[in-house]
Parts: C-alpha cells; sequence; structure tokens
C-alpha cells in the first residue's frame, strides 16, 4: 500500500506516514514534522497543545494510564531512563547525554560494574532496591556526560557516597588493610 503525501506530492509506502486513529495523516512523516516544528515554534500554538493534552489525559485518565503502564513493561530500560534523568535534574545535575546515547550504553548492561551483581531495570514501587541500577558520576562532577557515567547497583552506589572513584578504590584497600579476614 502507498499513499501520496498532499505536500511534497511522493508517492511512499505506508511507514512514512504517522497514524491519525486508524488512518494515515496526508502529510509524509518528513513533511509533517517540518509543519509540526513551524506551527509550535508559536507560543499560542505550544500553549493550545498543552491544553489540548491535559484535556484528554484527563478525559481518558484510565486508558492513559493503562497504556503508560504497557509501555513501562515493554520497556524497562527506556522507563528506567525517564526516571533517572528526570531524578538528577530535579537534583540539580547537568544532563549533557541525550537519551538514545544512554539507551546505547545500557542496551547490553546486565550487571553492576561494581560488584557484578545482576540488575533488576522493573523495579516498581517506591524508592530504590539494592539491586536497581543506577548512574554513578565516576570523577563526581555535577554533569551527567558520556565519559563521567558507571552503571552501578544501588547498593555500590550507596557505599560509593559522594567519593570519586578513586577516593572509593583507596577506601576499600583501607577496609580491606583495618579489617582483613584470613579465609
Ligand atoms: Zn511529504
Ligand atoms: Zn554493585
Amino acid at each position: 500500500m502507498t499513499k501520496v503525501c498532499s505536500k511534497c506530492k511522493r508517492e511512499l509506502t505506508e511507514t512514512h506516514f504517522y497514524k491519525c486513529g486508524t488512518k494515515l495523516q496526508n502529510y509524509c512523516k518528513s513533511c509533517y514534522s517540518k509543519y509540526a516544528k513551524n506551527y509550535y515554534s508559536n507560543e499560542d500554538n505550544k500553549i493550545q497543545r498543552r491544553k489540548t493534552i491535559k484535556k484528554y489525559k484527563l478525559l481518558h485518565k484510565n486508558v492513559v494510564e493503562e497504556r503508560i503502564k504497557r509501555w513501562r513493561n515493554n520497556n524497562p530500560k527506556r522507563s528506567w531512563i525517564y526516571g533517572t534523568l528526570g531524578g538528577h535534574k530535579k537534583d540539580g545535575h547537568k544532563i549533557m547525554i541525550d537519551i538514545e546515547s544512554l539507551y546505547n550504553i545500557i542496551l547490553y548492561i546486565e550487571n553492576c560494574s561494581i560488584c557484578n551483581k545482576t540488575l533488576n531495570w522493573r523495579h516498581k514501587g517506591r524508592g530504590p532496591k539494592p539491586d536497581s541500577p543506577t548512574i554513578d558520576r565516576i570523577n563526581n562532577d555535577n554533569e551527567i556526560n558520556i565519559n563521567n557515567i558507571m552503571i552501578i547497583c544501588n547498593q555500590c552506589n550507596t557505599t560509593k557516597g559522594s567519593r570519586t572513584f578513586k577516593e572509593f578504590i583507596k577506601y576499600c584497600h583501607y577496609i580491606n588493610e583495618k579489617f582483613y579476614i584470613e579465609e
């Protein structure tokens, strides 16, 4: 099945069009993106759109919640990214990494980079658990960027605290010397 974009007049396959309900939009994706970018650069249109979304969410509360729940279930790592970056932003950290880059980093990470325990990307409910994945800022800079992060479990992150990674290793050596256990 193909369709002609009413804007650029190209004949394109269905995947080149966004859906509007069950029907395809009249503009192709790239034409629509250009149109939307232009339209929502206007402050009034932006406010109007926020109002429409808010109204929709109120009217279809259960549907929206169900959809979010399903999405979270199917995308545990992406869902984790939104939660974690949101939390760091709230704590005043500068986020200098985009969602896709972070997603590519964590895509194949299943274990804590320090203690190797299996990470649970799907925790529900309040507060992190010992095996919840966390972003550690290696040099404890305020900034979160691709060169400054390590994915470690919440337990290791709590133990490391505000130390830099170097200070943390020194601390571990200190503990090891002071309380050395003979096996
Ligand atoms: Zn087009
Ligand atoms: Zn760990």
